[in-house]
């Protein structure tokens, strides 16, 4: 498979989004969230959504270069309107301001509305785990068209509705919660098409309830996704639900209630400082006995070792940042096509002769 440095694929993916009218800091910024879900092992959110993106820009579903407003603040909250510019930019600066305010008052919470697709959640809450704080990051995923039934209902009527926690870890890399509260990110079964494979057992029914595999069936809607926990789903549909009101009825991005014509991620961002709590050493020796006995349960004959939520990451970037991100050849395909179109130079793949 064609294998590249981060940088190529960073200087790829912004001159790609520049192209395509969006100013240079936010194309920057793009990219380099891009490639960071590359480097995390989350390839369904990586530079593979380019095309994607500049195809919302062109359908004037993302306005490039809109601007991120405060709407209303607080020494201790705010809410930010992003213009339904680029997701990223919006996460960004919910997150950034978030931080900010944390560490004048402790703990903070801004929510950004009118913003699209945020990509990996987890890049927030590491933002927030990396100025030492403690960040909590709810996305209500208002796609075009909802796509996750209630649990024990026969309709589709919540987005994937993804959360995200960060936790300053002593051994270096964060405790990393990323996840969609549906059995998984609706990318995974668009990815599972694009590869010609079936979705996984659990993650989609048929609109009359039969389970199927076919990620098709998803795709012309006459399939639905089930909510994380499978027979438990009442579970991940409370935390769903949880996601739409903070991101949707407090940020102000709308609920489920009111879908988007287009993507809406109406985010909605938590900080804590822990020295509110306590000491920032009796923090780290709690945090590094608690990773050790996790590390420490004994597994079955021939099974890995256990790990911590956010070591799935830690371990792709050491990889990756050493071996380079391999591209799906399709996803490559699509990627070099959108290029093109843009009058883009295409970087020269490690591995070719
Ligand atoms: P997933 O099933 O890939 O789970 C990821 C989480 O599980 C991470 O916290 C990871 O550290 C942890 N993990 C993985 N293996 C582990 C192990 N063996 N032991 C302990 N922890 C482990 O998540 P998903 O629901 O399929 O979501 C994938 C991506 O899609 C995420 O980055 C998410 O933010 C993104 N997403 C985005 C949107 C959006 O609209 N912006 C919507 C849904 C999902």
């Amino acid at each position: 498979m064609p294998t590249f440095t981060p940088d190529q694929l960073r200087s790829l993916a912004s001159q790609c989004l520049q192209a395509a009218a969006v100013p240079e800091e936010d194309a920057v910024l793009t990219a380099r969230l891009l490639v960071e879900a590359n480097l995390t092992g989350h390839d369904t959110h990586g530079v593979r959504q380019v095309p994607r993106y500049v195809e919302l820009i062109r359908d004037e579903a993302i306005v490039p270069g809109a601007p991120v407003t405060v709407l209303r603040e607080t020494p201790t909250t705010a809410v930010l309107d992003g213009h339904h510019g680029l997701g990223f930019v919006g996460a960004t600066r919910a997150t950034e301001l978030a931080i900010a305010k944390c560490r004048e008052t402790r703990l903070s919470a801004v929510g950004v509305r009118n913003l699209n697709h945020v990509g990996r959640v987890g890049a927030y809450p590491e933002m927030v785990a990396a100025a030492g704080l403690v960040g909590l990051v709810y996305v209500n995923a208002q796609a075009r068209g909802i796509l996750v039934k209630p649990h024990g209902g026969l309709a589709p009527r919540m987005g994937t509705n993804p959360m995200g926690a960060g936790f300053p870890n002593p051994k270096g890399w964060p405790i990393l919660l990323d996840f969609a509260t549906s059995a998984v990110a609706g990318n995974k079964i668009r990815q599972a098409h694009t590869r010609g494979q079936p979705t996984g057992e659990g993650w989609i029914v048929r609109k009359d309830g039969t389970p199927t595999t076919n990620p098709e069936d998803f795709l012309e809607g006459l399939a639905m996704m089930l909510p994380l926990g499978g027979a438990q789903g009442h579970k991940g549909y409370a935390l769903s639900v949880m996601v739409d009101l903070l991101s949707g009825v407090l940020a102000g991005a709308g609920t489920a209630l009111a879908p988007a014509k287009d993507l809406n991620n109406g985010t909605f961002v938590i900080c804590i400082d822990p020295e509110a709590f306590v000491e920032r050493a009796r923090y780290d020796r709690d945090v590094e006995a608690l990773v050790d006995y996790l590390h420490a349960t004994p597994t079955a004959p021939g099974d890995p070792p256990v790990m911590l939520p956010g070591e799935y990451e830690a371990k792709h970037r050491a990889a990756r940042l050493e071996a380079g991100i391999e591209l799906e050849p399709t996803v490559w395909q699509d990627l070099s096509a959108c290029a093109r179109q843009l009058g883009v130079a295409l970087p020269q793949p490690r591995d070719a002769s």
